[in-house]
Order: C-alpha cells, then sequence, then structure tokens
C-alpha cells in the first residue's frame, strides 16, 4: 500500500539521526567558567558538534580560544532572553551569572535570565525535539534546616531578599523544566550544582575560593566574612563536569545533587589557603552580606547511585591546580 512506500516524516525528535551522524550540543553560558571547561571534555568526542550561545556578561570568549575557527565549533553572541533559532540535539542550559556580586548587580536581569532563558531554551526544545539539561543550584535549598541537603527537601528560601533573583529564579526555573516535561514530553535533565572550584574562576568575582587564593598570591589579607563558620561544600570542575555529562546520558530527570560532600567552615578554607599558597598571609574578619546560608553540604546518594557518579579531587589537592591559573593570569610566579 501506498502508505507503506511513503519516505519517512523526520520526526523532529534526535535532529541528527536524519541529517547527520554528529551530536549537535548547544552550550548556554559557554563561555563561562563550568561551560567553557564543559565545552572542552564535549569537543574532546570527535562525533560532538559544539555550538556555545552566550553574552559575555560574565563569561569571555578568551576561556574558548582554543576551539574558536575549530570546523565543530560554533560560538554565538546571544542574550537567552531572546529567543534562539538553532537545530541541536543537546542543550546544557547554564547561562546565568554565579557569583552574587554580578548576579545582584542587575538583579532584574538576572530574573528575566532563569525565567524568559529557561523558556526559550525549553521553546527550542520542544521544537527540535532535544533533550535539555538545566544547571540549578544548591541555592534552591536556601538557609537549609536540614542538613545534610538532600533532593526531596523543597528548601528554606526569603521569596523577596538581595538573593531571590538568584535562587527563586532557579526555582521557577526548575518548575518550568517540570512543567514542559509534563505537558509537551521534553526529555529534561536537571542538576542541583554546590559550590564549584577550579581553573578560569573570574579573579574579582568575589566568591569566596577565587577570593581567598587571589589574596593570598597578592599578599593580601584573606577576607573571613563573619562568623567564619558557615560552611560550604567545593567540587573541583573535572568532576562536576563529569557528574553532568553522566546526568545528560543517563535515563533519569533528577533533580539531582552535583557536588562535593567535603564540608569546610570559611575559616577552615582559609587556613587551608594559606597554609598551601602563602603562610605568611593575615586571615581578617569582614562584615558579611545579607541571607547568607549558613551550611550547605550535598547528600550525593542519588549520584552515587543514579549515576555512578561521585567525585574524586579532594579540596587540598583542586586548590594547588587553581593556583596554577591564577598565578599565570596575575602575573606571579611562585618564588621557589
Ligand atoms: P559564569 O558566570 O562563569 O558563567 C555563566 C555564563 O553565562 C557566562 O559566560 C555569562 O556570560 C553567560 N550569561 C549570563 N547571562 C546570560 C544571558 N542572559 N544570555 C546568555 N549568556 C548569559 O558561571 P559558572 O560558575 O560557570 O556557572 C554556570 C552555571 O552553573 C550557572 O547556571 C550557575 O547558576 C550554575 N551554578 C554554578 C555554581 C558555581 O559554584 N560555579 C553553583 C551552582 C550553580
Ligand atoms: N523559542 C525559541 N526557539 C525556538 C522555539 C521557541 O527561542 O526554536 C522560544 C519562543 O520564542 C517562546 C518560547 O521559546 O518565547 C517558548 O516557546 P513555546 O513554543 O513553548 O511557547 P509559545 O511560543 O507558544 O509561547
Ligand atoms: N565569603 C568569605 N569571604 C569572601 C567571600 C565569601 O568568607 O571573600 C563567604 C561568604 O560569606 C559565604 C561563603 O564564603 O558564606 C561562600 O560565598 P560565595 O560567594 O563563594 O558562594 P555562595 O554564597 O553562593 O555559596
Amino acid at each position: 500500500n501506498s502508505a507503506a512506500k511513503a519516505p519517512p516524516t523526520p520526526s523532529p525528535l534526535r535532529f541528527s539521526k536524519f541529517f547527520q551522524s554528529n551530536m549537535r550540543i548547544l552550550i548556554t553560558g559557554g563561555a563561562g567558567f563550568i561551560g567553557s571547561h564543559l565545552v572542552d571534555r564535549l569537543m574532546e568526542n570527535e562525533k560532538n558538534e559544539v555550538i556555545v550561545a552566550d553574552n559575555y556578561f560574565t563569561g569571555s570568549k578568551d576561556n574558548l580560544k582554543k576551539w574558536i575557527g575549530h570546523p565543530r565549533f560554533e560560538l554565538i553572541r546571544h542574550d537567552v532572553t531572546e529567543p534562539l533559532l538553532v537545530e541541536v540535539d543537546q542543550i546544557y542550559h547554564l547561562a546565568c551569572p554565579a557569583s552574587p556580586i554580578f548576579y545582584k548587580y542587575n538583579p532584574v536581569k538576572t530574573i528575566k535570565t532563569n525565567v524568559i532563558g529557561t523558556l526559550n531554551m525549553l521553546g527550542l526544545a520542544k521544537r527540535v525535539g532535544a533533550r535539555i539539561l538545566l544547571t540549578s543550584t544548591s541555592e534552591v535549598y536556601g538557609d537549609p534546616l536540614i542538613h545534610p541537603q538532600n533532593e526531596s527537601y523543597w528548601g528554606n528560601v526569603n521569596p523577596i531578599g538581595v538573593r531571590s533573583c538568584y535562587d527563586e529564579g532557579k526555582r521557577v526555573a526548575e518548575t518550568l523544566m517540570f512543567d514542559y516535561h509534563r505537558q509537551h514530553g521534553i526529555e529534561i535533565r536537571i542538576a542541583r550544582i554546590f559550590n564549584t572550584y577550579g581553573p578560569r574562576m573570574n579573579i574579582d568575582d568575589g566568591r569566596v575560593v577565587s577570593n581567598f587564593i587571589a589574596q593570598a598570591i597578592r599578599n593580601e589579607p584573606l577576607t573571613v566574612q563573619a562568623p567564619g563558620t558557615q560552611t560550604r561544600s567545593f567540587c573541583y570542575v573535572s568532576d562536576m563536569v563529569d557528574g553532568l555529562i553522566r546526568l545528560m546520558e543517563g535515563e533519569n530527570t533528577g533533580p539531582i545533587n552535583i557536588g562535593n560532600p567535603g564540608e569546610f567552615t570559611m575559616i577552615e578554607l582559609a587556613e587551608t589557603v594559606k597554609e598551601l599558597i602563602n603562610p605568611e598571609v593575615k586571615i581578617i574578619s569582614v562584615e558579611n552580606t545579607p541571607d547568607d546560608p549558613r551550611q550547605r553540604k550535598p547528600d550525593i546518594t542519588k549520584a552515587k547511585e543514579l549515576l555512578g557518579w561521585e567525585p574524586k579531587i579532594k579540596l587540598r589537592d583542586g586548590l594547588p591546580l587553581m593556583e596554577e591559573d591564577f598565578r599565570q593570569r596575575l602575573g606571579v610566579p611562585r618564588k621557589n
């Protein structure tokens, strides 16, 4: 019969299956810290074509310079709050400033990026049948009342505070992801990322690890924000990228915590940086910012069980790798 002979209509699912053999991957925010490391890892696979869309608010072309001009790589200056038309199989949606000083700089823009930006990427995923991964954050747990935080905890977030543009923005982004999944059958993945550090972090972005390392190298006092007993858990960027790729390739929607469960107070972190990088440096106490979460540590049982993932790099091993990169960028070689 004629129906049996008709050529197959290209399904919107899996664009490259019909038109080419490579996997086309869009990374929004790919010029940033985590995004550019993700690009490096994905570009190692010759079957991947990578498209980065970034507005360079906190990222830079420098982070991607080794790929510019590569035939499997494309860089687009684009703001995700505007619609984007590209044909891809997977979307890693990272675009959003991550550091408090940058996301508080223009809070209305931050919430637009989280809400309209995620809506646009979901609309794109729907049109082309792509799988989409959102980099959400441990900030969705706010100032958590349970410790460590697992994915079923709903969080303790101030809806009207100075951090809300970021944490409530990410919470709405997660809601949008699940509504597109339930309403339109979009394949989604949600990673709840805990504090991540490593080479290429913005030197002046005000985050604690980048601050302490830059201060230690410049021989300026390490500024511990009071009380200094607040905790964070720091994941090295290569472990993070590994977790994100496993989540994308796996079968579970998440949300899944990706982070390193090693927990440190800010005083302990300052002492470790001092010991490893500059034993002469002073540690001082300075005023804190509002709504600073008092403790944060991921429960990574789900990541272990569902993704076979756990971080490999301990803080003591990761800090020197970051020091190396910061010394090069600051032009301050090690003394001995
Ligand atoms: P980053 O600031 O280095 O990277 C974010 C990138 O997004 C930058 O290149 C920036 O220019 C781009 N961007 C921002 N707004 C945009 C917009 N409207 N349109 C297009 N591009 C835009 O931050 P990062 O540390 O690499 O974080 C990446 C993602 O991971 C973010 O979604 C962040 O919320 C999430 N995350 C990071 C951490 C962390 O510790 N670094 C923790 C939790 C979650
Ligand atoms: N969108 C986009 N790229 C696409 C398809 C959609 O940026 O390839 C945007 C579109 O502009 C819209 C959003 O994604 O603002 C949501 O799209 P959807 O089709 O889900 O909703 P609608 O357009 O019906 O509001
Ligand atoms: N912090 C600090 N000194 C600094 C910068 C930050 O003690 O120079 C503290 C801050 O008060 C917070 C923790 O370090 O308790 C982590 O802050 P960061 O901005 O790096 O990340 P986030 O608050 O988003 O986890």
